[in-house]
């Protein structure tokens, strides 16, 4: 497959640099993946003539999903880390983990550029678009797969398979694992609870929550409850950019909340300028996605629904959005 790349002059310059080896970031965030010029979900390996503008459009739109970098020493009590320590022969060594890479050249270029080497792969779930580049990424660096226990057959390469309540320790980072099924029958979820991060895959996305392709309305309004009682400071950094039409669909669930009706100005705003609105606060989310309120008298008015339980309401915006 030939992707197709914009011409150089219509990509601006990117803002992100490389940081130095030094930084001690935990998250280095390179923007939703939707933008990038690819066909998603397909492999695709790109010519080395072509790498750098896969650098350039890749800062520029956004490589998709996120990559994390640890610069700290392995801790002694994490299976994981210890293995990826000995498989590279390091007693110090820096974790670089990638969630959800779809395809791999955009991430090897950016690795390459930071002279960095991935680590681990957190995989959410096992849409193609979400675990394209496994075992091309494992296959170049080692790297460790870490991923739903559920759906440990489909995710490719896994090593190290969760569930809830399981945690993952990357670095002097720790994640906690939410079982979230709904989007897919094995989704999980990474709550990285010192950094304030959620990795949500397709469960939750900013104004939206994910279509529900293998599980039931009542599983996935159970998973988004679990997403609800985090602190209103996480940052969501959901997997997808589809907040504007999130946003389109959310004011006719919500009319009245005037809430939502300032953040869908800040978000047409913010698109218009190209930025990205991924991450989002999840206490914005809470105040205004209409899939984390379906136990809101209001949202259960819109659809005639007064009194019926939450995951009944829930059901009816699910199915609402999906015919929007
Ligand atoms: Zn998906
Ligand atoms: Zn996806």
């Amino acid at each position: 497959m030939q992707p197709c790349l914009p011409p150089l002059d219509a990509v601006p310059r990117p803002s992100w640099r490389a940081p130095a080896l030094a930084c001690d970031c935990h998250f280095h965030i390179f923007g939703p993946y939707d933008r990038f010029p690819l066909d998603a979900g397909r492999h695709y390996d790109p010519p080395a003539a072509l790498i750098p503008q896969y650098l350039r459009v890749a800062e520029a739109l956004g490589i998709g999903r996120m990559v994390i970098v640890q610069p700290s020493v392995y801790g002694t009590d994490n299976r994981c880390t210890l293995d990826a320590a000995a498989q590279f022969g390091l007693d110090r060594a820096r974790v670089v983990a990638v969630v959800d890479p779809a395809v791999e050249g955009p991430v090897v270029a950016v690795l390459d550029r930071a002279g960095w080497r991935l680590t681990h792969i957190l995989n959410t779930h096992h849409h193609n678009d979400h675990v394209g580049a496994n075992l091309a990424l494992k296959t170049r660096y080692g790297c460790r797969i870490v991923g739903p226990l559920a759906d440990r057959d489909r995710i490719p390469g896994i090593d190290l398979a969760l569930a809830e309540g399981d945690t993952v320790t990357l670095g002097d980072a720790t994640a906690r694992v939410f079982d979230v099924p709904g989007h897919t029958r094995g989704h999980i979820a990474f709550w990285f609870a010192d950094e304030k991060a959620l990795f949500c895959g397709d469960t939750l996305f900013a104004l939206g929550c994910g279509r529900l392709f293998e599980g039931t309305p009542d599983q996935m309004w159970a998973s988004l409850l679990k997403f609800r009682a985090l602190p209103d400071d996480t940052r969501v950094y959901c997997a997808h950019e589809y907040t504007q039409s999130n946003a389109r669909f959310a004011v006719t669930a919500d009319p009245d909340n005037t809430s939502l009706a300032a953040r869908a100005g800040e978000i047409d705003a913010a698109r218009a300028k190209g930025d990205a609105t991924v991450p989002s606060l999840l206490g914005v989310e809470k105040a205004t996605n209409p899939f984390l309120r379906a136990d809101d008298p209001a949202l259960a008015a819109t659809y005639g629904l007064k009194g019926r339980d939450a995951a009944v309401v829930f059901a009816a915006i699910r199915s609402a959005k999906d015919r929007f």
